[in-house]
C-alpha cells in the first residue's frame, strides 16, 4: 500500500494497511503482523516513528510486548560538551536502551536533536517545553502559546518520535497544588515551568487549551504524545493523592480526544510510590486510560537511598511492569544528586534492563524466559565462555571472574567455594565420579 494512505501507524492499523513498522515489530516480537495491527488500532501498542526518523529500527511499546527502557541524555549548562553527549547516546544504545530522551536545556539544541535523529536506530523522544525558553531565547514569562506549539512543530519537523507534553494540569491544578500542602509540591521539570508560566501570566496551559493544534501537528508526522505527569508523586507522603489521580482522570480524557485524531497516546506515571500502591496505580491508569501503555519513571520505593536510585527505581519497575507498565524510565545512582556521567548511565540502564526483563518473565512476554533457561544449562556445565554470551552486562562479570580466579583450577570452579562448588560436586555425583576436595 502507498504511505500516502494513511497518517499515523493508528490510522494505518484503523484501515487494515500494514505497515513495515508493524511488520518489524512483529517479527521482533513473535507476534503476527495482523495481532501488531490490531492492538495499534485500539491504542494499546504505539509504534513511535516519525515519518522523517530514516534511521529508526521500529519498536512497539505495550504491555503485552517486551518491556522498553528510556535513557535520557542531553546538553545543560553544566554538562556542554556535545561529543561526550552523543558517547553518552551510543553507549546508551549498545547497553540496549529502546529510546532516548532528548533533554537539552542550553545552547544550540537543534543541531544536537537533529544529529541524534540522524545517527540514532532506537526512539527519540524530547520534551519541547524544556526548549522553548532556549529556542526562542526569552525568559518564560515572555513566551506566548503560540511559541510553545511552535516548539513542538519544530521537533516534529525534526523528526522526534515522541513528545512529553504536560496537558493535564489547568489552572484549577493551580488552586489544588496550593491548597492541598503537598509535601514536594511539583517535582516533574516540565510541570514545573507549566505550573511556573500558569502563575506568572494568569492563562491557561497552552498544552491543554491548544490540545487540537498539538494533534493535527503530532497527525501529520506521526508523533506520538506521550502525556506528562506534572503531579507525578516527589515522595512516598505524595503518592496516589488528589493532584496525581485528578490530572490521570483527564489524561484519560485527553488519551480518547487523540485517538480521534488517530495519535498515538503514551501516558506518564510516578514517580515515587510505596511498593504496596504500584499495582493499584497501574490498574487505576489502565482503567481510566483504556489501556494506552504506560510509561513510568521508577516508580522509586523509598525516598532515602540517594545514590542507589537505580536500585529503589528498579524495584519498583519491575512490579509497574510485571502489573502492566509498558516503558520504564531508567534512574541512574545520580538521580537526585547530579547529572549523570557515563558510568551512571551505564548502571541505570543495567538496573532497568533487569527490573524490564524481570517483569517480562513474570508476564509470560513469548520467549522471554529462554535465555534465563540457556544461562542455568551454562552454569551447570561450568561453561564460562556462554554464562558471559548470556549476561545482561558480560564485560563486568568477565571482570569480576577475572579479578579473582581460583589459584588451582581456572578453567572450572569460580573463587566463591573453589573445591567446594556444589555445581562441580553434583555433576561428578551424577556420573558417579570421584569427588576430589583436598
Ligand atoms: S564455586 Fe560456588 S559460586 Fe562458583 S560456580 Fe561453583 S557453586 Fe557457583
Amino acid at each position: 500500500m502507498n504511505k500516502k494512505n494513511y497518517t499515523t501507524q493508528m490510522d494505518a492499523a484503523r484501515k487494515g494497511i500494514l505497515t513495515e513498522q508493524m511488520k518489524a515489530v512483529a517479527a521482533s516480537e513473535h507476534y503476527t503482523p495482523e495481532q501488531i495491527m490490531h492492538y495499534v488500532a485500539e491504542g494499546k501498542v504505539v509504534i513511535c516513528s516519525n515519518k522523517k526518523h530514516a534511521s529508526l529500527k521500529a519498536a512497539g511499546v505495550g504491555s503485552m510486548l517486551r518491556t522498553k527502557i528510556n535513557a535520557n541524555i542531553g546538553i545543560s549548562r553544566d554538562c556542554r560538551d556535545y561529543d561526550l553527549e552523543m558517547e553518552k547516546v551510543m553507549s546508551a544504545v549498545k547497553l540496549g536502551a529502546d529510546a532516548i530522551m532528548d533533554l537539552s536545556s542550553h545552547g544550540n539544541t537543534r543541531p544536537f536533536r537533529q544529529k541524534l535523529i540522524e545517527s540514532c536506530p532506537v526512539m527519540i523522544g524530547t520534551v519541547p517545553v524544556y526548549d522553548a525558553v532556549i529556542h526562542f531565547q526569552k525568559d518564560l514569562k515572555e513566551l506566548t502559546a503560540k511559541d510553545f506549539i511552535d516548539v513542538v512543530r519544530l521537533h516534529a519537523e525534526d523528526g522526534v518520535d515522541f513528545v512529553t507534553l504536560h496537558c493535564g494540569i489547568t489552572r484549577k491544578t493551580l488552586e489544588q497544588i496550593k491548597g492541598n500542602q503537598r509535601k514536594m509540591n511539583i517535582v516533574s521539570r516540565g510541570g514545573s515551568l507549566v505550573f511556573a508560566w500558569m502563575s506568572m501570566t494568569g492563562e491557561e496551559n497552552p498544552f491543554y487549551e491548544y490540545f487540537n493544534d498539538i494533534l493535527e501537528i503530532c497527525e501529520k508526522h506521526d508523533v506520538t504524545v506521550s502525556l506528562g505527569d506534572a503531579c507525578r508523586p516527589g515522595c512516598l507522603a505524595d503518592a496516589t493523592d488528589v493532584c496525581q489521580i485528578e490530572e490521570l482522570v483527564r489524561l484519560g480524557e485527553l488519551t480518547k480526544r487523540a485517538w480521534s485524531h488517530n495519535v498515538q497516546v503514551m501516558v506518564e506515571g510516578p514517580g515515587h510510590v510505596p511498593l504496596n500502591q504500584i499495582a493499584a496505580n497501574i490498574e487505576v491508569q489502565k482503567t481510566l486510560c483504556m489501556g494506552a501503555p504506560f510509561y513510568v519513571l521508577g516508580p522509586l520505593v523509598t525516598d532515602i537511598a540517594p545514590g542507589y536510585d537505580h536500585i529503589t527505581a528498579a524495584i519498583g519497575g519491575a512490579v509497574a511492569a510485571a502489573n502492566g507498565a509498558s516503558f520504564l524510565c531508567y534512574v541512574t545512582p545520580a538521580e537526585h544528586l547530579a547529572l549523570p556521567d557515563i558510568d551512571d548511565v551505564r548502571q541505570g540502564i543495567i538496573a532497568s534492563r533487569i527490573a524490564a526483563h524481570a517483569a517480562d518473565i513474570a508476564k509470560g512476554i513469548p520467549y522471554a524466559r529462554e535465555i534465563d533457561d540457556r544461562m542455568a544449562d551454562a552454569r551447570r556445565n561450568l561453561d564460562w565462555d556462554k554464562q558471559f554470551e548470556y549476561a545482561l552486562d558480560a564485560d563486568t562479570a568477565k571482570k569480576i571472574r577475572e579479578s579473582r580466579l581460583p589459584e588451582d583450577d581456572h578453567s572450572d570452579t569460580c573463587s566463591m567455594c573453589g573445591k567446594f562448588c556444589a555445581v562441580r560436586s553434583m555433576n561428578k555425583a551424577i556420573k558417579g565420579e570421584l569427588i576430589d576436595i583436598l
